[in-house]
């Protein structure tokens, strides 16, 4: 049985003072705990006083991104090493925003990915195709190649503690989501793919999101997709209420 995780993704999002509030109004208020993982992906200069607020609770606290070495001559850059020092327990890795605007490739997606188990972070791994892609009929081909070189080269363990968030990118922050179905038809190839490469077990164990344009109205139906392990949310991630809503929608049989 795979635990539902619903992850916000704040993005480049809230100050100080309305973090602080939203995590006060969310920290004891997570439906069901043994029922689903609430984890919030918040900007790195909040991010160790969001961890301290959260600690005696069952919320985990995520950074968007890292850089995939320790230490280094990086310019504005923070690193895993950093992180682990914050206390975070999630990063997310390849954002299709990072990959456009930032130079993100596979490799060092993959990268990431290692440095990120290296450092006792669980990453969760994004992938999805543009609407041009989706037209021409490679999504497919396309979310099987990133989540492949993505995942290259880690070890059994880490795969089954790898999540995957599949994200559209037509969907992200458009207010179009993909059907439940159509979500679950590439969830699902996802898995596959990591049967075929890895094993069923892996497959089994391994949790896939689906992200782009979640809300509270959808998340129920999307949660009743055999392949959809979660959400990454983030519009609707911003405001507690909507968040809580997120969190219910996404336990089993709600
Ligand atoms: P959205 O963003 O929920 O605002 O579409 C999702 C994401 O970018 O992770």
């Amino acid at each position: 049985m795979r635990k539902p995780i619903i992850a916000a993704n704040w993005k480049m999002y809230k100050t100080f003072e309305e973090a602080k509030d939203f995590i006060k109004a969310v920290r004891y208020n997570i439906p069901d705990f043994d029922a689903v993982e609430a984890v919030v992906c918040a900007s790195p200069v909040f991010l160790r006083k969001l961890v301290s607020k959260s600690k005696e609770s069952h919320l985990r606290i995520g950074a968007q991104n890292m850089h995939f070495e320790d230490q280094g001559a990086f310019t504005g850059e923070v690193s895993p090493v950093q992180l682990k020092d914050l206390g975070v327990d999630y990063v997310i890795i390849g954002h299709s925003e990072r990959r456009e605007m930032f130079n993100e490739t596979d490799e060092t997606v993959n990268k990431k990915m290692h440095a990120a188990f290296k450092h006792g972070i669980l990453p969760i791994m994004c992938c999805g195709e543009t609407l041009a892609q989706r037209e021409a009929g490679e999504t497919f081909s396309w979310v099987e190649g990133q989540v492949l070189a993505g995942l290259a080269g880690l070890s059994t363990e880490q795969l089954q503690e790898t999540v995957i968030a599949y994200e559209p990118i037509w969907a992200i922050g458009t207010g179009k989501t993909a059907t439940a179905a159509d979500a679950n038809e590439v969830c699902g190839h996802i898995r596959g793919v990591i049967a075929k490469e890895y094993g069923q077990e892996i497959a089994d164990v391994i949790r896939i999101q689906y992200g782009g344009s979640v809300k509270p109205d959808n998340i129920v139906e999307l949660m009743s997709e055999e392949h959809i392990d979660g959400a990454l949310v983030g519009g609707a991630s911003l405001v507690a209420e909507s968040y809580l809503a997120l969190l219910a929608g996404a336990v089993p049989n709600a």
